[in-house]
């Protein structure tokens, strides 16, 4: 009997590390450096936040997204859900302990994908925590539909040179190297004409135009850059894969990615559910605790349920990716962790809002950048509505249709059948009486 909720002891005892650590030393770097963590550490950041990373690699978990065989040192992803829903309470977090996205995601394309020299250059220096890293796929005229690309990149004797628009691509400002898709074959079909090339940010014709800012950020000021790429001229060894494989990698790409999310989802949940108790313990209104209001305790009970499937849900599927090793087999669940997380992350951090009353609704707490956060997850990574239509074609797959007249679950059609199956029993007992 396989079926396990249990944590190994040892693994348990990292756990109980991280948490520890994250809610003393790494949660008050989201006070002092708010939203600052793709921003190279200047010294007086580095003597803080060194150290931690330091600590973080004593313990052996450091960048535990990849594991051995693709250069880190991860123990795979049942292990790294269950260090990410402790991540996922700050901001900081995951830059401390290496394993912050995208750069996760880029590193994990260059580990399949990569040349030994793409690895020395890319991987390596991603894997350490010295280096961001931007993914450069959405367009200002395309974003969940990728076979309406438009930017191209065509041969110039051993050089490509890429021309186009890319948007939101997050992080470029301090990213040292983009990975761009584009197209390089518009005679096939898109999932053979696209391929992605590993471009320093610094290369000339790389040209940020603006970077997006998300609703509450100053114009300009944002992270997501709109790039006009304008003759950017690279090597032949700048394609990663092999030319037409970009949709094969990006799947790789997105599959990691979108799952690393969720499990960092549950983390922020838990934090909003820990803030709704604590205010309905303390709260009190017309005679009572707010926690004796039945309102109130449906709000804790159906967050409570809310996260508790999901948490379930996506360690499942991180379960189901270390077993099969393959995220097309597991795209189903992926999927479907995608879809589901904006709603639950919403919906707790709606109703914990809520418990708060107006002081929810500030900026001197964290509850109303959350629910921003769930409307941003229901887009960044695919939308909702794309990963919906996956999730139902794999569903479908296992299905078939019937010509016959009637549903097969048919009642009058049920019986006669069952009937007819225990035809001779019916016909013995009807004589015994
Ligand atoms: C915070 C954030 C970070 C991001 N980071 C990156 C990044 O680093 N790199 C990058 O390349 N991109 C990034 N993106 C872009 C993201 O991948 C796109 O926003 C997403 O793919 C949707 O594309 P779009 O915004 O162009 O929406 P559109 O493609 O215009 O879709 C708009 C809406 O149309 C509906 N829709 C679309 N397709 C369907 C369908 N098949 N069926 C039903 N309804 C549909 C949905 O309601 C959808 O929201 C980021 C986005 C956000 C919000």
């Amino acid at each position: 009997m396989a079926w396990d909720f249990e944590t190994d002891p040892e693994y348990q005892k990292k756990l109980d590390w991280a948490d520890e650590f994250v809610r003393e030393e790494v949660e008050p770097l989201d006070y002092v450096f708010p939203h600052m963590q793709f921003t190279p550490l200047d010294d007086s950041a580095r003597k803080i936040i060194d150290p931690l990373k330091d600590e973080v690699r004593r313990q052996g978990l450091w960048a535990t997204h990849l594991g051995p065989e693709l250069g880190g040192q991860g123990f795979g992803q049942l292990k790294l859900a269950l260090l990410n829903e402790i991540l996922g309470r700050s901001q900081w977090a995951s830059n401390v302990f290496g394993t912050q996205a995208p750069d996760t995601g880029n590193a994990e394309i260059i580990a399949h994908y990569g040349t030994p020299e793409q690895k020395a250059k890319y991987l390596q220096p991603l894997l350490d925590g010295e280096m961001f890293s931007s993914y450069s796929m959405t367009e200002p005229h395309a974003g969940a539909d990728p076979t309406m690309f438009k930017t191209r990149a065509f041969k110039d004797g051993d050089e490509w040179v890429i021309n186009g628009w890319k948007y939101f691509s997050s992080n470029a400002k301090t990213a040292s190297f983009l990975i761009v898709m584009v197209v390089t074959n518009p005679d096939v079909s898109p999932y053979k004409g696209m391929s992605m090339f590993l471009v320093p940010t610094d290369t000339p014709g790389v040209n940020i135009v603006r970077n997006v800012g998300l609703s509450g950020e100053r114009l300009n000021e944002g992270s997501h850059a709109l790039i006009h790429y304008e003759d950017v001229r690279v090597p032949e060894d700048a394609l990663l894969g092999g030319e037409g494989q970009a949709f094969v990698i990006a799947q790789t790409r997105l599959g990691g990615g979108r799952i690393h999310h969720a499990m960092r989802t549950i983390g922020m949940a838990q934090k909003a559910i820990d803030m709704m108790c604590e205010r309905a313990l303390s709260r009190e209104t017309q005679g009572s605790l707010l926690a004796d209001k039945q309102f109130v305790q449906g709000y804790i009970a159906d967050s409570y349920a809310q996260l508790v499937q999901f948490r379930l849900f996506v360690l499942y599927t991180a379960w189901e990716i270390d077993k099969y090793n393959d995220y097309k087999r597991v795209r189903k669940d992926i999927a479907t962790a995608k879809v589901v997380m904006p709603t639950v992350l919403h919906d707790i951090a709606w109703r914990a809002m809520q418990v708060h009353g107006a002081l929810g609704t500030t900026n001197e707490m964290p509850l109303f950048g959350m629910i921003h956060g769930a409307a941003v997850m229901g887009l960044a990574d695919g939308p909702t509505e794309v990963h919906k239509v996956t999730v139902a074609r794999q569903v479908l797959r296992d299905y078939r249709g019937t010509d016959a007249m009637w549903p097969t679950a048919w009642i009058p059609g049920k019986i006669d059948a069952a009937k007819a199956k225990f035809a001779d029993l019916l016909e013995l007992e009807v004589g015994n009486l």
